[in-house]
């Protein structure tokens, strides 16, 4: 007889920095969330799909909670709060070390008042400077009184991952699969483009450019001959001046830019890519309702 199928769906909130964009790739296995060591990158909400036997984990990973200072700003906050009241269980990633940061109390709080159940994660066990200050961290995350359980991992010496996910699976529902069980996103290949591109400006240019810039794929087609894929983008600045810097001396940025993101996108599509980058000026893109909505942002 078959087993029982079942899904579970998890919040991953937690500070900017504390490593869920990592895990959430390490768990799926394909590169589906930015990682970067600058905060407030994962901009939309991105779902990571993972399928082990019967059970099928949907994963996530929301923008950091912080004060909202733009339109895009709000609707980043929005996604986070929204997430935690859908699902069935939210995982809250900790740093080692650290007093809790205002947002992490009111993310707390947040979890709190939402009545689901929730399970703390200390990350970055890897950088402990004694085994028992594991312990000294989950007394301070028991005491907060809302975690069923906390557990430890570290994403990047790969240390407990799978125990977290045997844990997850204690708040599967029954049921089927939400999602084909080979799929590890339900974000279009387009929408990973324009992330993976994002990630490179941001790694490659002045912290307040990339914030004020917008990503557009026009044409994605796969060639029926060769396995090639032709992807035309746009790259939104807010000033003129932003333009100049995206693009660089003789093009070099533009450049730069565009080899690292076809490096990646050829690995994740698994096919050669022929990558077009068109930079536009649009004026105040990130207050204004119109353009948010044509970038695909959600209303709050
Ligand atoms: P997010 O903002 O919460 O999504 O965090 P990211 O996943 O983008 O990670 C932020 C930074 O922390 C990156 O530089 C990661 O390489 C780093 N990081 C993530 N997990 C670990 C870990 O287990 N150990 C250490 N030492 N660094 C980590």
């Amino acid at each position: 007889m078959q087993e029982q199928t079942s899904s579970v769906f998890v919040a991953l909130v937690g500070r900017p920095n504390v490593g869920k964009s990592s895990l959430t790739n390490r768990l799926v296995g394909e590169k589906v969330a930015i990682v970067t060591s600058k905060p407030q990158t994962t901009r939309t909400r991105i779902t990571g799909i993972v399928t082990k036997g019967p059970a099928q984990y949907v994963l996530l990973d929301t923008p950091g909670i912080h004060k909202p200072r733009t339109k895009l700003g709000e609707r980043m906050s929005k996604t986070a709060t929204d997430s935690i009241a859908d699902v069935d269980v939210t995982l809250m990633l900790f740093e080692p070390y650290g007093e809790f940061t205002e947002s992490e109390l009111a993310l707390v709080e947040g979890i709190r008042a939402s009545h689901g159940p929730a399970l703390a994660v200390i990350n970055k066990t890897d950088t402990l400077k004694a085994p028992q200050d594991a312990e000294i961290r989950a007394r301070q995350l028991e005491q907060l009184g809302i975690f069923d359980k906390v557990l430890t991992v570290s994403v990047l010496a790969d240390e407990g991952c799978d125990t977290l996910l045997e844990e997850l699976r204690a708040y599967a529902v029954p049921g089927p699969h939400y999602f084909p069980d080979d799929a590890y996103t339900d974000m279009p290949e387009k929408a990973l483009v324009s992330e993976v591109i994002r990630e490179k400006m941001l790694l490659n240019l002045r912290d307040e450019i990339p914030h004020g810039i917008a990503v557009t794929v026009e044409r994605f087609k796969e060639r029926t001959d060769k396995n090639i894929i032709d992807i035309d983008v746009n790259i939104y600045c807010e000033r003129k001046s932003h333009k100049g810097m995206v693009i660089g001396k003789g093009g070099q940025m533009l450049k730069k830019i565009a080899s690292q993101a076809r490096a990646d996108c050829e690995e994740f599509l698994g096919a050669k890519v022929n990558l077009q980058c068109w930079v536009k000026v649009k004026d105040d893109w990130r207050d204004s309702d119109f353009l948010l909505n044509d970038f695909g942002f959600r209303q709050p």
